[in-house]
């Protein structure tokens, strides 16, 4: 079932990270029949509204980009919030492509679906092996429950839907909010308002030691195109880069590009997360694909679109 360029496709979640950069590429690849809404036009918690929307928009490819993210703060403090949405999220898209024939579907998770002491790199075999990290439990359930869905469906009626799950994210699009986004974004914009305002420190949280990995978003997009033309399995799918490192080098290294040159100063009453998080991407390398944007020029690509989108508002 080839994803030709008049195909019609629902893009869900188009104005995040993820979906942002699948937008973009679908452009730029030409495909011309896309179907968007904004979650003020369709709130996909609502199962009757998902049911007619699916109803009447007869997507044939869906990329279900939508979702209730957020850093480890967000995380913690608003649990209820990411298991509910994101349940709802998950069950009604992925319930109206099966009863509305989608011809494929492909759901994105995240790399906290694994367990907290799972070994390392983490492999899609550990799914379900182990007691998660308690500061993202509430989202990571959500996330598990969204593949058994797509794995059910599979199984039981024949749906071709499949999950992608990629490590930590960033690049143009993302939330620069300090309370709710991710580290590196946090760390970008700090980082750049300590140099304009000459401060002589910047807070990072923690102890600096916590390892992760990143994906530059618009690779997340290339990956999710070939997944979505190449792949038809169950279970998780690793998408990454394959590299890690401590919260303290990301520091440093976007202190480099940012040109800051004063000190970081570690805030130890800030949660730690999970000790290490990386992807093993065998998987998805056997099956023909590869990241290829160094964390460097990510970065930098990252902070031309915070210059200029961002910070001028901020
Ligand atoms: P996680 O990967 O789910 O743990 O989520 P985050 O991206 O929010 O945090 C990753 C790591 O970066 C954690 O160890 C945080 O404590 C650390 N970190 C350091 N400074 C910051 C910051 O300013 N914001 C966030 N969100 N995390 C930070």
């Amino acid at each position: 079932a080839g994803m030709n360029r008049d195909a019609r496709i629902y893009l869900a979640g188009h104005r995040g990270l993820v979906g942002g950069a699948i937008l973009r590429r679908l452009q730029a690849e030409g495909y011309g029949n896309l179907v968007t809404r904004t979650s003020a036009e369709l709130d996909l918690r609502d199962q009757a509204a998902v049911k007619a929307f699916f109803e009447q928009e007869r997507p044939e490819y869906v990329f279900l980009a939508a979702a209730k993210v957020g850093g480890i703060l967000a995380n913690s403090t608003y649990p209820a919030q990411f298991l509910y949405d994101n349940l709802m999220i998950a069950a009604n898209v992925i319930h109206a492509s099966h009863k509305t024939g989608v011809r494929k579907l492909l759901n994105l998770g995240s790399s906290c679906i694994y367990p907290r002491l799972a070994p390392q790199p983490l492999r899609e075999e550990s799914l379900l092996t182990g007691p998660l990290e308690d500061t993202n439990r509430a989202y990571a359930v959500a996330k598990i429950a969204a593949i058994e869905l797509c794995d059910h469906y599979r199984a039981q009626y024949g749906d071709d839907f499949i999950s992608a799950m990629p490590t930590n994210l960033y690049g143009p699009g993302d939330n620069f909010d300090l309370q709710g986004s991710h580290v590196l974004p946090a760390l970008m914009r700090k980082i750049v308002e300590a140099r304009e305002a000459n401060a002589p420190q910047v807070e990072v949280w923690g102890s600096g030691t916590p390892l992760r990995e990143f994906l530059y978003v618009d690779d997340l997009a290339d990956a999710c195109l070939f997944l979505m033309q190449n792949v038809s399995e169950s279970g998780p799918i690793n998408v990454g880069t394959g590299k890690d490192l401590a919260i303290r080098e990301l520091a440093e290294l976007i202190a480099k590009e940012v040109g800051y040159t004063g000190q970081l100063a570690f805030d130890a009453s800030k949660p730690d997360g999970t000790p290490r998080k990386l992807m093993d991407i065998s998987h998805l390398g056997k099956l023909g694909w590869q990241a290829e944007t160094s964390l460097q020029i990510g970065i930098q690509k990252t902070l031309d679109w915070y210059s200029s989108n961002v910070s001028p508002r901020i």
